[in-house]
């Protein structure tokens, strides 16, 4: 039984919230805060019964921040705010002694670079506090770090090759959205793509490297390379790892869009003067698009994000494949969430679940796949992720 403090209260934060008031004997007392509180009731509202707390709060500033951790004294906060505010929550869960848990590494707001190393140089401090930072719980990065994990302990010897797949044949009915943060998910596609290949980054032109990919109970979808952030800890916690790619599915309908957004520069981070004052032309963009958080009602398709994975075992090759499908109408159904934003949620509490029960805890700064996944894959199964896996798998790749 723990108090837990939960920070954002957009799509992602919804559904952590819905998902941790179900188990009222893990997150006995939960507090919901966010910049506008209004989203926050909201949120409140729909799951009812006065379970939920809510509170306004600026996680830029850090003073404001210890103040506001210290008011409610919770055990863990979860960070489901933006990648901006990675840092502050983390320097004032440092100062009030409380653990942390968040789905995305820090990207700082005028350079459009995400990337671990701000974040795991925090390793001494929380350590020599005695606090737990959990980072990217997610489900990618997150749950394809667990599954890759799972397939290390179960299935092979030494893991060479990782491609993680990642579709959303999913239509929401928007001519052009975003399944998450626009200005998160602009940013980290309209910069160069990267990947892992015999000890060395290769970096690639914005979207350059595309191909069809197979996907479980969707067929194929052209599939195109970007670079991910749990690439950045699999290769590094996986040193036999040879290559590690990432790859997503974009329709023709999106990228054109984006093509053209970008053609006329409103995606562009550089700010401009409008009527006398700065803008950001991608802030501005964010404010006219849907917000992610109102897209589930009439989303229907599902999406299907998996590891493939060739290595060898007892001296033999052997491939893999580990998946997940989850149907946005019934995220919908459930939590009022498209399922983007609950893939995302349910693993964020499920983290959170593994280090208040005490399965994952250790002081220090971690990634998901630095602990042991059986607890966590058999939640996947319990709180709305079934898994699914094929030894001996045909992959999409040459090797
Ligand atoms: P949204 O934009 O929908 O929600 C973000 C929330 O954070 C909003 O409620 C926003 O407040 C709040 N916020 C922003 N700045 C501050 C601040 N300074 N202080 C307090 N609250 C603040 O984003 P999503 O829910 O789509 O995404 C949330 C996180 O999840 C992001 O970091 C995203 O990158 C991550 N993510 C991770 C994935 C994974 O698989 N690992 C996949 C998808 C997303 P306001 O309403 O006022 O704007």
């Amino acid at each position: 039984m723990s108090k837990v403090l939960i920070i954002g209260a957009g799509g992602v934060g919804s559904v952590v919230v819905h998902k941790c008031a179900q188990l009222p004997h893990v997150f006995s007392d939960i507090l919901l805060a966010s910049r506008t509180k209004s989203k926050c009731d909201k949120i409140a509202s729909d799951i009812g019964g006065g379970k939920i707390k809510t509170a306004q709060v600026d996680a830029d500033n850090v003073p404001e921040l210890v103040a506001f951790i210290k008011s409610f004294n919770p055990k863990l906060v979860i960070n489901v705010a933006l990648p901006y505010q990675d840092l502050t929550i983390m320097d004032a869960c440092l100062e009030t002694g409380v653990h942390y848990l968040d789905t995305a590494n820090y990207e700082p707001k005028d350079v459009a670079k995400f990337e671990y190393s701000w974040q795991w140089a925090y390793q001494e401090k929380f350590k020599k506090a005695g606090l737990m930072a959990l980072l990217g719980c997610g489900f990618d990065p997150g749950v394809t770090n667990i599954f890759t994990k799972h397939a290390a302990v179960n299935h092979f010897d030494e893991i060479h090759y990782l491609d993680i797949v990642d579709c959303n044949a999913g239509s929401h009915g928007k001519a052009f959205a975003t399944n998450f943060n626009p200005e998160i998910n602009i940013r980290e596609i309209t910069q160069k793509g990267k990947y892992w290949e015999n000890g060395q980054w290769i970096e690639i032109e914005p979207m350059s490297i595309h191909q069809p990919i197979d996907y479980p109970n969707v067929g194929p979808k052209e599939s195109y390379l970007l670079f991910h952030e749990e690439l950045e800890s699999l290769v590094k916690n996986f040193p036999t790892i040879k290559r590690a790619r990432f790859w997503m599915t974009f329709g023709q309908q999106y990228l054109t869009h984006l093509e053209v957004l970008q053609n006329v520069g409103m995606t562009s981070i550089a700010p401009v003067k409008f009527k006398g004052i700065d803008i950001v032309p991608l802030e501005f963009l964010k404010a006219v698009l849907p917000d992610p958080g109102t897209l589930g009602e009439n989303y229907t398709g599902q999406t299907s994000i998996g590891c493939q994975i060739k290595g060898i075992k007892n001296g033999k090759d052997v491939t893999y494949f580990i998946w997940n499908n989850c149907h946005h109408a019934d995220c919908y159904k459930e939590v009022k969430a498209q399922g983007v934003s609950y893939t995302t949620g349910v693993p964020a509490m499920i983290g959170a679940k593994m280090m208040l029960e005490g399965h994952w805890m250790k002081p220090g700064v971690y990634n998901t796949e630095e602990f042991d996944p059986k607890p966590f894959m058999d939640d996947l199964y319990k709180y709305g992720l079934p898994w699914h896996e094929k030894v001996g798998a045909e992959l999409a790749f040459t090797y």
